[in-house]
């Protein structure tokens, strides 16, 4: 038996956090950004060697691949995954970069599925390029509404002072964007089409990038037993949701505070 080191706490989140537990080698292969369930892994095949350019999270099946020995002759080589996985940091710090950023330089050419997003085919909507802009704006981008509510004053907790609600369509996709009374948007609800992607709420790491919201990687700050809500970073309050207790997500609400 291969005596199994742990690798110190530091080095672990150092890679955790560079990587944002995307797997380098599906980022590499197939362009595939979504987060994964994986592990470290020892690229030298050495496991007491624990350099931060020996590691790398991969994803169960690409650990297994690159372990195996059979696959060695014609499999992954070292430099190759290396190369992958300083490709994927620098991808994880642009796309942050990106969202801390948020509207101020959206170009809204990506704004919406499936155009244009070169790391993850499944966005449904970037909700960091809604949130500040306003009706006239964003519906250059993502079309008329199908319908406008209007909101009395505390309709909506996180807007107060009321404002309008409208519908959009897009794809499967239906959805609520929550516009203030100087007709900014403030707060988004997508509420149709999401059941249908058969993530379940305890797969919500998987779901977060669908709306570009991968920079929450922590654990849910509040869990209920059909929702998860978080207070990230960036001042957003988001909560999914699931109709029935170990249901599908079925809902998203995401507002800027
Ligand atoms: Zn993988």
């Amino acid at each position: 038996m291969t005596k199994r080191h742990r690798t110190p706490s530091d080095i672990e989140t150092n890679v955790l956090t560079s990587s944002g537990r995307r797997c380098c080698i599906c980022f590499g292969l197939n362009d595939d950004f979504l987060v994964k369930k994986g592990q470290i892994a020892h690229l030298d095949r050495n496991p007491s060697n624990y350099n931060i350019d020996n590691l790398a999270w991969l994803c169960f099946e690409h650990h297994d691949e690159y372990d195996s020995r059979t696959s060695q002759s014609k499999g992954l080589t070292l430099l190759e995954v290396k190369v992958y996985r300083n490709s994927l940091y620098n991808s994880v710090i642009d796309r942050r970069s990106q969202t801390i950023k948020g509207s101020e330089d959206a170009t809204y050419t990506d704004i919406l599925s499936p155009f244009n997003d070169k790391y993850n085919k499944n966005l449904i909507i970037d909700v960091s390029k809604v949130f500040d802009y306003s009706i006239e704006h964003l519906e250059k981008y993502i079309g008329k509404p199908k319908d406008v509510f209007w909101r009395k004053i505390g309709t909506i907790s996180e807007v107060p002072d009321g404002g309008q609600t409208r519908e959009y369509e897009s794809g499967p996709y239906i959805f609520w964007i929550h516009y203030d009374k100087s007709e900014t948007a403030r707060g988004i609800r997508i509420f149709e089409g999401i059941e249908e992607l058969n993530t379940s709420l305890e797969e919500w790491y998987n779901f977060l990038p669908r709306v570009n919201l991968s920079i929450v990687v922590n654990l849910p700050d509040i869990t209920g037993l059909t929702t998860k809500t978080w207070f990230n970073q960036l001042g957003y309050k988001i909560t999914i949701a699931s109709s029935k207790v170990g249901g599908n997500i079925t809902a998203i609400r995401v507002f800027k505070l």
